[in-house]
């Protein structure tokens, strides 16, 4: 049981149409009454949940801003208790000033995520739920908007708590056996337990491997711009950025190290390096760009490899050529200027022709990028694990259950299958929360802003 009522402003810093200050907690609408004067001479205390007054916000009898309160009444609201929220002028100062009349009249200032954590210990959320509260908030692109919001409508939840279901009476089969090791057992036969650690290792693998894609397409492709010095990079760097991030010259080896940028393509976000042209050099400082120019082609998930397609690809190109893989378009730049480049070097290779200077075939090379990713491998509407925490707590379910399958061919006692089988529920019921220590709580919850 929490009695401590709690308040703090929910809108950003800053100017705004309006702001909203929340008030959560046993006393919020004990509390919000003392604020607060309605035109009607009604009292927030007399009003039902889900419903709001016009009035103005006071303390000591002088008035703050006029005010529209809503009132939502527990068990019926978003953290579960008595809450009332207070919609005012934008503006910090008018949001300050009610918060302080606020917190003169009982409440505590909300610690970060507090109404959130509220809203997990009530029970009106799990973990899960909770944490794509913060992955919608910090959403990046549409692809992260869309798998949070499947995670915050239960997607994650209903998917373990049906695995937690299963385990449960795996692991009471096997409390039982340990009670009574001569009895038959209906899950314990042999044939039974494979089939059914099969259908759950199954589904606790095609969770992890949404992990990988599915954090790359929210938080950032990463994808290289390669090729030897003056064939276009930044040029197409800017044309894919729409802006002079990357400073464009006729002398080769002006981008010396490595310039990102995050540009938004289709429904993801693809971080771009502009990296220092490749070329047989024995320039100190140049030689440590090229460098870092072969660790991005081999650390960087798609590699756009630029040549000019106005002149013959020389010892450079080749050896570009010979460094890349199957993650790699190649961008014949400056197709402007005519076709002189020996194309038959790049067969079976995913061509496009552009003109970066005039911004043509721009489009083209966006498509084959979005093809390259295969982000259609993802299903967003599926439980996709982008949260490290949720990845780990799924990656070791799955370990242990592994183990226990192990443990069952190899004839090892049904006592230590069953110790294996429950390592693998904590790990679940950490991950929705019902078994979780205060210290990961609070952690998840410091991650949040104050006010949500
Ligand atoms: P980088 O060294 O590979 O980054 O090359 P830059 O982007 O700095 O470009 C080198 C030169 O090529 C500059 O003078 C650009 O204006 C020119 N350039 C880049 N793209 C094109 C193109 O599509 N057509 C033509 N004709 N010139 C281009």
């Amino acid at each position: 049981m929490i009695d401590k009522t709690v308040a703090a402003i929910s809108t950003p810093p800053g100017e705004g149409g309006i702001a909203v200050i929340r008030i959560s907690g046993p006393e919020a609408i004990v509390i919000a009454d003392k604020s607060f004067r309605s035109y009607s001479g009604k009292f927030l205390s007399e009003i039902k949940g889900y419903s709001a007054l016009y009035g103005e916000v006071v303390s000591e009898n002088s008035v703050i801003d006029d005010a529209v309160a809503t009132v939502f009444r527990a068990p019926k609201s978003f953290t579960g208790e008595n809450t009332v929220e207070f919609s005012v002028h934008g503006g910090r100062l008018v949001a300050k000033n009610v918060l302080r009349a606020v917190i003169k009249n009982g409440a505590c200032p909300a610690d970060r995520g507090e109404f959130t954590k509220r809203a997990f210990l009530n029970g009106k959320i799990d973990l899960t739920k909770a944490e794509s509260i913060i992955n919608i908030i910090n959403a990046k692109n549409e692809i992260a908007l869309r798998i949070s919001q499947a995670a915050k409508n239960g997607r994650i939840s209903k998917e373990i708590d049906s695995l937690i279901e299963k385990l449960l009476e795996l692991s009471a089969s096997f409390s039982v056996y340990a009670d009574y090791p001569d009895d038959e057992i209906e899950n314990l036969n042999p044939e039974n337990f494979h089939s059914s650690l099969d259908e759950i290792l199954y589904k606790l693998k095609n969770m992890i491997d949404t992990f990988d894609l599915g954090k790359k397409l929210c938080d950032g492709i990463e994808c290289a711009i390669i090729g030897k010095p003056n064939v276009g990079k930044s040029t197409l760097m800017n044309a894919l950025s729409r802006t002079e991030r990357s400073i464009v010259t006729d002398i080769a080896g002006t981008t010396r190290d490595v310039v990102d940028s995050a540009v938004v393509l289709g429904d993801t976000t693809l971080i771009l390096s502009d990296t220092a042209g490749i070329h047989q050099t024995d320039d100190i400082v140049e030689k440590a760009g090229v460098d870092r120019s072969f660790q991005k082609l081999d650390s960087a998930m798609i590699v756009i490899a630029v040549f000019d397609a106005s002149s013959p690809l020389d010892d450079d190109d080749r050896i570009i050529i010979d460094s890349i893989s199957d993650n790699a378009i190649i961008v014949l730049n400056k197709s402007d200027l005519g076709l002189k480049a020996d194309i038959s070097a790049f067969k079976g290779m995913t061509v496009v022709n552009i003109s970066a200077k005039n911004n043509q075939g721009i489009d083209t090379l966006s498509e084959a990028i979005l093809a390259k990713i295969k982000a259609d491998r993802l299903d967003s509407d599926d439980a996709v694990l982008i949260n490290d925490r949720q990845f780990n707590c799924v990656n070791r379910a799955y370990e242990s259950l592994y183990e226990a399958k192990t443990a069952m061919e190899n004839h090892v006692t049904l006592d230590a299958v069953g110790i294996c089988i429950d390592d693998s529920l904590k790990a679940l019921l950490e991950l929705t929360g019902r078994r979780v220590t205060n210290e990961v709580s609070d952690e998840i919850f410091s991650r949040f802003c104050v006010g949500k």
